[in-house]
C-alpha cells in the first residue's frame, strides 16, 4: 500500500497534487511519500515486536539525507556499503552504534573511518578482510565488532544481476569455511565476533529461498556456540521483495517473513538485524516526467519523455518492469493504446516499455513511474549531461525539495582544463 492516488481525476502524493509540484520544480523529479516510508518501516518493527531487534535500513536503495532523517528519528539504524554512505548516515544523525558496515571491499581508509566515528559492527566478507581489518583496528588501539557474512549457496530465485547467496556469487565466505575463519577471528587483536551476517539477494518473492538460508544460519549459530564463540546477534540483510506491477504480484508480507524469523530463530536468544532497503522505499517513490512527443513511426508510435534511462536504470539494466501511469487520470472509457514508452539518451536500451497500452497522451502532458523509489535516484547518473533530477518529499499537504536540480554551469564546471590546454 502507498499514497499515491487520484483523487479528483489528479493523481496526488499524500494530500499534494502532483501537478503542483511539476509546475514549481520542473519535470523529471522523483517524488516520496513521508507516509509510506514511515508506514513500511514499522511493518518491519511490528514483525519483530517481542523479538530483541533492529531494523537497519539499506541506505544504497534510497540515500538523500532527509529519508535517512526520517528512519532515523524513528529508530531506523542503517546498513552502508562504502564509506560515503556511512557518513551519510551520520550526517543524517545516527549513531554510529545502529551503523552495520557490509560490502566485499571495505578499504583500510572505511576502517578506519569507521572505527574512529564508530560502528555497530563490520560485516566481513572475506578472510583477507578479516585479517585486514585486525590491522586497522590494532593500529588505531580500538576493536572491532564482527560478523561474518557466510555464503549459505542458496538460489533466491531473483533476476541474475541481484542474487547473492549462490557459491559462484562473489559475496560472504562458503559456509563450510565458516568455522575456520571463526576460529581464526577468535585469534586475531582488535577483532570481537557479536555474530553472523547472511543476505542472498534482492527483491524476493518467495520465503522459501530466506528459510532455507537462515535455517543454515540457525545451525551455525549452534556450530559456532559450540565452539566456545559468543554469536548474540544475526544480521539476516534484506532482499524482500515488492509488488512492482498492481495486479498479479503477492509478494510475502513483513509479517510472514517476521514469524518465519521468530519460528527460525525463537529459542536460539539472539538479538535479529534486518537490512530491507526496497521493501521500505521502493514504493515509497515515484518518478515524473512530463511527454515531448508523441512520435508516430512505422506500425508503431513512441511516447519520448523528459525521463531517461540515466535518471531510472532499472528498465535498461535489469528489464525491470514499472507502471507507468498518467497524472491526469484517464476517462474510465478511454481505449488504450500500444506504444513504446523511451527517453531522448542516444542509447535504444533508454526505453522503459514496449508495446505498453496507454490512454492518449501527448506533449507536456504528465506521467507517473511507480516504485521508483528504490534504486532510482541512487543509480541515476549525468550520461548525455542530463543534470541529477530533483527528489521531493511530501508529508501531508507539505512538500520540499530535498535535493535540487544541479545547473549546467555547476555540472560543466566540474570539469578542470590543463594548463596545457
Ligand atoms: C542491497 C543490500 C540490502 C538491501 O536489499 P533490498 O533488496 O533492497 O532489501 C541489504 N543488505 C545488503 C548487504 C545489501 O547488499
Amino acid at each position: 500500500m502507498d499514497h499515491f492516488l487520484y483523487r479528483d481525476g489528479i493523481l496526488h502524493a499524500e494530500d499534494v497534487p502532483l501537478t503542483e509540484i511539476a509546475a514549481h520544480v520542473g519535470t523529471p523529479f522523483y517524488c516520496y511519500s513521508t507516509a509510506t516510508l514511515e508506514r513500511h518501516f514499522r511493518l518491519f518493527q511490528d514483525a519483530l515486536a517481542g523479538m530483541d531487534h533492529l531494523v537497519c535500513f539499506a541506505i544504497k536503495s534510497l540515500s538523500n539525507q532527509a529519508v535517512l532523517r526520517l528512519l532515523g528519528n524513528l529508530g531506523a539504524g542503517m546498513d552502508v556499503v562504502s564509506g560515503g554512505e556511512y557518513r551519510r548516515a551520520l550526517a543524517a544523525g545516527v549513531p554510529g552504534d545502529r551503523v552495520v558496515f557490509s560490502g566485499v571491499g571495505k578499504t583500510r581508509e572505511e576502517m578506519g573511518y569507521a572505527l574512529t566515528h564508530g560502528i555497530r559492527q563490520f560485516n566481513v566478507e572475506s578472510a583477507e578482510e578479516l585479517r585486514v581489518l585486525s590491522e586497522v583496528a590494532a593500529g588505531l588501539g580500538k576493536t572491532a565488532p564482527v560478523t561474518l557474512r557466510v555464503n549459505p549457496d542458496v538460489d533466491a530465485k531473483t533476476h541474475e544481476k541481484i542474487a547473492t547467496g549462490r557459491k559462484e556469487d562473489k559475496f560472504g565466505v562458503p559456509i563450510a569455511s565458516a568455522r575456520a575463519i571463526y576460529a581464526e577471528a577468535a585469534r586475531l587483536p582488535g577483532i570481537e565476533v557479536v555474530g553472523i551476517d547472511v543476505h542472498i539477494g534482492s527483491q524476493l518473492t518467495d520465503l522459501a529461498p530466506f528459510e532455507a538460508a537462515f535455517t543454515k544460519v540457525a545451525e551455525l549459530t549452534r556450530d559456532l556456540r559450540g565452539d566456545g564463540h559468543v554469536i548474540r546477534r544475526v544480521d539476516l540483510g534484506g532482499g524482500l521483495g515488492i509488488p512492482y506491477t498492481r495486479s498479479n504480484e503477492t509478494p510475502p508480507l513483513p509479517l510472514d517473513y517476521g514469524a518465519m524469523i521468530r519460528r527460525v530463530f525463537g529459542d536460539l536468544d539472539v538479538e535479529i538485524e534486518i537490512e530491507p532497503g526496497r521493501l521500505i522505499a521502493g514504493n515509497a517513490g515515484i518518478l515524473v516526467a512530463s511527454v515531448i512527443y508523441l512520435k508516430q513511426g512505422e506500425g508503431r508510435d513512441f511516447l519520448i519523455l523528459d525521463a531517461a534511462m540515466n535518471d531510472l536504470i532499472r528498465p535498461a539494466m535489469y528489464g525491470a518492469h514499472h507502471d507507468i501511469i498518467p497524472v491526469i487520470e484517464a476517462a474510465a472509457a478511454t481505449d488504450q493504446r500500444p506504444v513504446d514508452i523511451v527517453g531522448p539518451v542516444c542509447e535504444s536500451g533508454d526505453t522503459f516499455a514496449k508495446q505498453r497500452a496507454m490512454p492518449p497522451l501527448g506533449a507536456g502532458d504528465l506521467v507517473a513511474f511507480r516504485s521508483a523509489g528504490a534504486y532510482g535516484a541512487v543509480m541515476s547518473s549525468e550520461y548525455n549531461t542530463r543534470p541529477l533530477i530533483p527528489e521531493v518529499l511530501v508529508h501531508g499537504d507539505q512538500y520540499a525539495v530535498i535535493r535540487e536540480r544541479p545547473s549546467f554551469d555547476e555540472i560543466i564546471n566540474r570539469d578542470r582544463l590543463p594548463e596545457w590546454l
